[in-house]
């Protein structure tokens, strides 16, 4: 079975899966216990600490916090924030992670602010709410996990700066495939490690030393008290080696991935005229497709392209597990009979050329199956 639907997960990398094991053996102490080899484990903690931030191109290890994942960051930085007075402005594409907390914790102080039909954020309407004042956050991703569109969140972040107000980047779809080190001039930056390899479970904000307001969840003095709850060490190990073997890899392989998901959907697209790109416009991660058919069900084609040797997805994992349509796709202007019509295709760091191009032959012949499903009735079944 072939995996493309690596915005939702990806597997374990075996680097991980070795670093998680050596550090269950060795490291199994609570970093904070008093015994010399708990301090051990205490200094490999710092030190995965500093490999990571080394990464970011950061000088303070001290910034970077472990969580449980990008949705406890994103909540943590948000919680943060409205103890603040001040409002706070997210795209209309932000993750569940990022839009859900951001209604809760601000309330009436929440603007939505639009994206255009690539789904890109309109920096024109954020500048203009800017300019209202009294902003205390903005919360714009660096990847869109249904579209794989980049966001201009250098720009965002400098207007954000420009007016006083901090600036949250969910990173998690773009950590582990394009460089991070821009990322560090951020306020706030948070991913999930399992989108690149890492287990399940894992991830981290990066936050500046000197914000004394954060502080993710309350009880002990862990992660320099900004993440209270023993440590998970060998989680952690695995995130860093997951990400450094994703980092080494990135540069050399980025204008391959790039042709071999551009002739992935060419293909599609010539063959299966109608074929709709979502974000085609804009500038997008090597490894995702949001494809909208012409005809049929996404679920068909999930089905179909299943039966065929191929996992995507009809959206993100996240909204399918509630029924809820596509927000995204809904900000980007599309229908609800076009959203029920997209899928999702994503791949990973082992996906390649013959995958990718095996996947379009499958599209096809996925396309001509269902036309001939359907085909004698009057009513195009979608
Ligand atoms: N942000 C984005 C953009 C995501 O795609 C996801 C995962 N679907 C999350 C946040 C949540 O990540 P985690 O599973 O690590 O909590």
């Amino acid at each position: 079975m072939q995996w493309f639907d690596h915005n939702a997960t990806s597997p374990t990398a075996p680097e991980a899966l070795a670093a998680w094991n050596a550090a269950s053996a060795e490291h199994w102490r609570n970093p904070s216990s008093p015994v010399p080899a708990a301090a051990r484990t205490h200094a490999f903690l710092d030190a995965l600490r500093a490999r990571v931030a080394a990464i970011f191109d950061e000088r303070d290890p001290g910034c970077v916090v472990f969580h449980s994942g990008a949705t406890e960051g994103n909540n943590a930085v948000i919680a943060s924030a409205a103890r603040r007075p001040g409002r706070m402005l997210v795209s209309a594409v932000e993750h569940p992670s990022v839009a859900e907390p951001a209604k809760q914790a601000f309330g009436d102080r929440l603007t939505v602010i639009p994206v255009d039909a690539d789904g890109v954020i309109r920096l024109d309407a954020l500048a203009a709410e800017l300019l209202r004042g009294d902003v205390a956050l903005v919360a714009v991703m660096a990847a869109n996990n249904e579209t794989g569109v980049i966001q201009p969140w250098m720009r965002a972040a400098e207007l954000a700066a420009s007016h006083g107000a901090k600036f949250l980047c969910d990173a998690t779809q773009w950590l582990g495939r394009l460089p991070a080190d821009g990322l560090v001039r951020l306020d706030y930056v948070v991913a999930g490690g399992h989108k690149f390899g890492a287990p399940k479970g894992v991830g981290l904000s990066l936050v500046r030393r000197c914000d004394r307001v954060y502080a993710g969840q309350l009880g002990g003095e862990q992660e320099n008290g900004r993440r209270a709850g023993t440590e998970n060490v060998p989680a952690a190990a695995a995130f860093v080696a997951a990400l450094e073997a994703a980092n080494a890899e990135m540069l050399p392989m980025l204008a391959d991935r790039i042709a071999w998901r551009d002739a992935f959907e060419d293909a599609v697209v010539s063959r299966i005229p109608g074929t709709v790109v979502n974000g085609a416009g804009a500038q997008r991660l090597w490894n995702t497709v949001s494809l909208t058919p012409p005809r049929h069900a996404n679920t068909r084609w999930v089905l179909k392209l299943e039966r065929r040797g191929f996992e995507i997805s009809t959206g993100s994992a996240c909204a399918n597990g509630s029924g809820k349509s596509s927000r995204v796709l809904a900000a980007m202007g599309r229908s609800e009979e076009e959203i029920r019509r997209t899928v999702r295709v994503s791949g990973g760091r082992f996906t390649g050329a013959s995958d990718w191009a095996a996947l379009a032959d499958a599209f096809v012949a996925v396309s001509e199956e269902l036309d001939a499903d359907t085909s004698g009735s009057s009513v195009i079944i979608v």
